[in-house]
């Protein structure tokens, strides 16, 4: 058979032709970055307020994590689970180090995190006995795609068309706590829900319904499990949101910023709870392989320092200024919401569902930022965004702003 290259020259166009269409990407295909900027085919810059969709959390090609991701692709790159391997012990004794957690599991995204938490959570209701299966979630959560997961959260339109969905969810209002109390049950085996909902439009949980959360957990015996997927590993300017509050759930998932751009998942837990998982009971090929371990040790060492989670802070109020400066002048947002530096600006009655537009208009003026539904506009950027490039990145924001208030 003759050798064939791959293709040299790759447009926007092909990934209609080639791709599953399960996306609708940017008309521009980004080639390079580097800290908290990318550039596109065209030699186009952008100042990145997107950060991967929360994942970049130390912007693009990081020095250290280059050399540390080169050091090891040098070693050893995958063993498989008849092998443990020194990255991966060491990511887990710092995860524990920084937590409430006792014991880790790795895996290689959030879904596949939710998916083990919810699984475990199921194995405890069974073990309890009785009918304990009964799993509370969030209307508007977000916990991933499998179809676990995406039943879980609390968006129907995600899940109906994958019916018959795993059964015994009960999706209940947001910061309800009174729901949750008449709803909870000796039936019920855990509790999901996310500190501050990521994709439901950056919606953070009151501390009382944390705090009723968990006592409701504790008076029926029910997991508590809190996705960090995105609000974990310094987002909001401490390692994990669950911090912020100071109520500790059972269980806590952790993907996104945790590698960094490498993909890499981790369900963080207590004793009592691990030791249900059992050889055999569940697993996963890749799941803590060095490559990504490595990878992530690095990543969780650079942001847990007391000098990155308080420039988290410190960023937020820059965005929150700068946010404001733009409104005063025209009025686009309702509202800015969030905690460190994923934050939320909801569109104003005026420009009401119009996030996608003022999205697209920012990437045409060379600022990616994200949305969070129809309605607001959201930016995860690198943890550790210089003030220059928040202060571009917002300059290219109001003239975006600027075009759709004409
Ligand atoms: C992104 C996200 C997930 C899913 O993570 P994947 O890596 O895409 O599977 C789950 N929960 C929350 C809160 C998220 O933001």
């Amino acid at each position: 058979m003759e050798h064939q290259q791959q293709p040299q020259n790759v447009s926007r166009q092909n990934f209609d032709d080639w791709m599953v269409p399960v996306y609708a990407p940017a008309a521009f295909i980004p080639v390079r970055g580097e800290g908290s900027w990318l550039w596109d085919q065209a030699g186009k810059d952008y100042v990145d307020f997107a950060g991967g969709i929360a994942v970049n959390a130390l912007g693009h090609a990081h020095p250290e994590i280059r050399k540390t991701l080169h050091e090891q692709a040098d070693k050893v790159w995958h063993l498989g689970n008849g092998y443990t391997n020194e990255p991966v012990l060491r990511l887990a004794k710092q995860l524990i180090d920084a937590t409430f957690a006792d014991k880790v599991f790795f895996c290689n995204s959030g879904a596949e995190a939710n998916e083990a938490a919810l699984k475990l959570a199921r194995l405890y209701g069974h073990k309890a006995g009785g009918e304990k299966n009964e799993i509370i979630a969030f209307k508007n959560a977000f916990h991933g795609r499998t179809l676990f997961t995406v039943t879980a959260g609390g968006q129907p339109k995600y899940s109906e068309d994958f019916a018959p969905l795993p059964p015994a969810i009960t999706h209940l209002p947001f910061n309800d706590l009174a729901a949750v109390a008449s709803q909870i049950s000796s039936r019920t085996c855990a509790v999901i829900v996310e500190p501050i909902q990521g994709e439901g439009g950056v919606v953070p949980a009151d501390a009382e319904f944390l705090q009723g959360l968990r006592e409701l957990c504790d008076k029926h015996q029910a997991v508590l499990i809190f996705d960090e997927v995105q609000t974990g590993v310094g987002r909001t300017g401490e390692l994990y949101a669950y911090q912020h509050y100071g109520v500790v759930p059972d269980i806590l998932t952790s993907a996104k910023a945790l590698g960094g751009g490498f993909p890499i998942g981790a369900m963080l837990t207590t004793d009592r709870y691990a030791v249900l998982f059992q050889p055999g009971t569940h697993g996963t090929t890749y799941g803590g392989n060095p490559l990504a371990t490595a990878v992530a040790g690095k990543v969780f060492e650079m942001i847990n320092t007391a000098e990155v989670l308080s420039g988290v802070s410190k960023r937020h109020e820059w965005f929150i200024a700068g946010l404001k400066r733009i409104n005063d002048r025209y009025h686009v947002f309702s509202q800015v919401r969030g905690q460190g530096l994923l934050l939320g600006a909801v569109m104003s009655e005026r420009y009401k569902d119009q996030a996608k537009q003022l999205n697209t208009l920012a990437a045409e003026e060379g600022l990616i930022a994200l949305i969070a539904g129809p309605n607001v506009l959201r930016f995860a950027p690198s943890l550790i965004i210089p003030g220059a490039d928040i202060e571009e990145g917002l300059n290219r924001l109001e003239r975006a702003v600027a075009r759709l208030c004409v």
